[in-house]
């Protein structure tokens, strides 16, 4: 296992690890439990947009997933301008303070109070935390005829020159678009060869609610705690 990037909202690393089983991880990102605003009251809404719509965008915020399950979340607000995820109020912290929910015009006024609640993204994707994706991993095999304007062909900029060999810098980009080999083929070479590896470069981008890392573990941990149940169902 590599690890590529590491940031607040974003991890990528790669690992030799079947596709089946990180399918699977995938898949179990929507059964952690995550916080979202739900059941909402509205007591007063004079701006454009319809309660149904200030509900459905309110929903949306992510909120930090340490926020205990039915806090209050109360917005009070009467101000020309726009409202965002900061003027909410309550025990609890959002990921992003600049979310737009709606506009007030001079005199305007919006209020209303929320439940906090922890669900699965499998119920609303709301309550999802993040995305995950991941790809295979190429070596990418350079012969000592390849012809060096190559390099300008590659879309990912990994081929390089240097000491006037063509070396490939950071490998794991190689998408596998072929716009190389196609460019050695039509000049009538076989300059280079592009070879899966068992590695796969896994990507996990977080919504806000909790950290990339997190979210890989919290879907490991979620999916082993099913298997044992499904297994001790089996052996009954
Ligand atoms: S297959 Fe595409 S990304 Fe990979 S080295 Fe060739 S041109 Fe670059």
């Amino acid at each position: 296992m590599e690890l590529i990037e590491k940031k607040s909202e974003k991890i990528q690393f790669t690992i030799e690890a079947s596709s089946t089983l990180l399918n699977s991880i995938r898949r179990y990102i929507n059964q952690i439990p995550v916080s979202a605003i739900d059941e909402l009251e509205i007591s007063k809404n004079d701006s454009p947009l319809y309660d149904e719509t200030i509900a459905h965008r309110v929903g949306l915020i992510p909120i930090k997933n340490s926020a205990k399950e039915g806090e209050k979340v109360k917005l009070e607000v009467k101000k020309e301008g726009i409202v965002y995820s900061e003027d909410l109020k309550g025990n609890i912290e959002v990921a992003y303070k600049k979310i737009p929910i709606t506009l007030l015009d001079k005199n305007q006024e919006l209020a209303f109070t929320g439940i906090l609640k922890k669900n699965k993204g499998t119920k609303h994707s709301k309550f999802s935390p993040g995305l995950m994706f991941y790809r295979d991993v190429f070596e990418v095999k350079i012969d000592k005829n390849c012809p060096k304007e190559v390099i300008s062909f590659c879309p990912k900029n990994i081929l390089k020159l240097k000491d006037g060999k063509i070396i490939v810098e950071e490998d794991f980009k190689c998408d596998f678009c072929e716009s190389c080999t196609d460019y050695c083929k039509k000049n009538g070479k076989e300059g280079i060869e592009i070879i899966p590896t068992k590695n796969l470069l896994v990507t996990i981008e977080s919504f806000g609610q909790m950290n990339p890392s997190e979210i890989f573990q919290k879907a490991i941990e979620t999916l082993k705690k099913d298997l044992s149940e499904f297994s001790k169902t089996l052996k009954k």
